[in-house]
């Protein structure tokens, strides 16, 4: 795209500076007058060219600035996903948990395992349930996981039940 803008700004120039030669050898006002038309219809096409190949190099700079801002959020979540491992909660409901002894150190949660799959961390947030159970709810993909039972959910608990 860029390279074709630049092409036809490249033969617009060319085609605007052979008028302008020939129009040197004019000595007839009709016909300098048809070639005046000529060039500023070849000049006019030079500049649409010419916003059409900055136009194409925005696009690309734009591009580029989203690719680098890619590749720092994935190195960045490569980061962030050594410190989770995957726990079992409670039999079959599965959480990444935060492991002991990471740098920073960070209260200890869960993370979704639905989003971490897709590179995303997404703690899990307890819901108020009854007094046999507790819901672990997922703020972006809406997974709900239900824990039953007392004493399965430490983290965050009010302790001592
Ligand atoms: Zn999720």
């Amino acid at each position: 795209m860029e390279v074709t803008a630049i092409m036809s700004l490249t033969s617009s120039l060319k085609a605007a500076g052979d008028i302008a030669n020939s129009m040197l050898k004019l000595r007839d006002a009709a016909a300098f007058q048809q070639k005046a038309i000529e060039l500023n219809g070849e000049i006019l096409n030079a500049q649409n060219s010419a916003l059409a190949a900055n136009a194409a190099q925005a696009a690309l700079i734009e591009e580029k600035r989203a690719l680098e801002k890619q590749i720092v959020e994935m190195k960045d979540w490569a980061r962030q996903k050594e410190r989770y491992g995957l726990k079992e909660i409670v039999r079959g409901v599965f959480a990444y948990e935060l492991k002991a002894g990471v740098e920073p150190p960070e209260p200890t949660h869960y993370v979704c395992t639905n989003c971490y799959e897709q590179g995303k961390k997404r703690i899990l947030y307890r819901q108020p349930g009854d007094a046999r159970s507790v819901t672990l709810d997922c703020p972006d993909c809406k997974t709900a996981l239900r824990v039953v039972g007392a004493g399965v959910y430490e983290a965050g608990s009010e302790g001592g039940h």
